[in-house]
């Protein structure tokens, strides 16, 4: 089953891409793009620059996420209160694999247990609107190295490079 973390290790070409003519949807995609870990919408207002001194105001980056969000592009971590860069068509299969050390988020397509849970759901007569499903637990670089990994209650502040 593939995987897919939201780590990237390339260099970061935000200099490039930070115009601020580009259209504060793309810059807020982009910038998830190139997160190594999940988001929150004040990670994201951090790195949004904006031309010649305005301001942002957060309900203006949760509009954005909420539009992204619905387009398929980015997901929310409900654990995190933070958000991450998704590529499948069908987001409600994914399960994301949380790493409670160094707050890296993967993820992984499941066909199965969706379709179980529903099941459940409907045996109660839930109707389910919405699936989100986290798992917490340790990334295989935390296994084999616990001592370089950083305590997930002191995440660094600064995702980005
Ligand atoms: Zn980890």
């Amino acid at each position: 089953m593939p995987s897919r973390r939201f780590c990237s290790l390339r260099p970061s070409r935000s200099d490039e891409l930070q115009d601020p003519k580009t259209p504060l949807r793309d810059r807020v995609l982009d910038i998830l793009t190139k997160a190594e870990l999940p988001l929150s919408a004040y990670d994201i207002l951090r790195h949004v620059d904006m031309p010649s001194g305005r301001i942002l105001a957060p309900p203006s980056i949760y509009r954005v996420l909420a539009r992204l969000t619905k387009e398929g592009l980015v997901a929310p971590l409900e654990s995190r209160n933070a958000f991450v860069r998704i590529r499948t068509k069908d987001p409600s299969r994914l399960v994301f694999c949380i790493c409670e050390q160094c707050g890296i988020a993967q993820s992984v397509e499941n066909e199965i247990s969706p379709r179980l849970i529903d099941k459940n759901a409907d045996s109660l007569g839930f109707q389910v609107r919405r699936r989100i499903i986290e798992l917490q637990g340790l990334c295989s670089g935390c296994q084999s190295c616990p001592a370089t990994a950083v305590n997930s209650t002191s995440l660094p502040p600064q995702v980005i490079k």
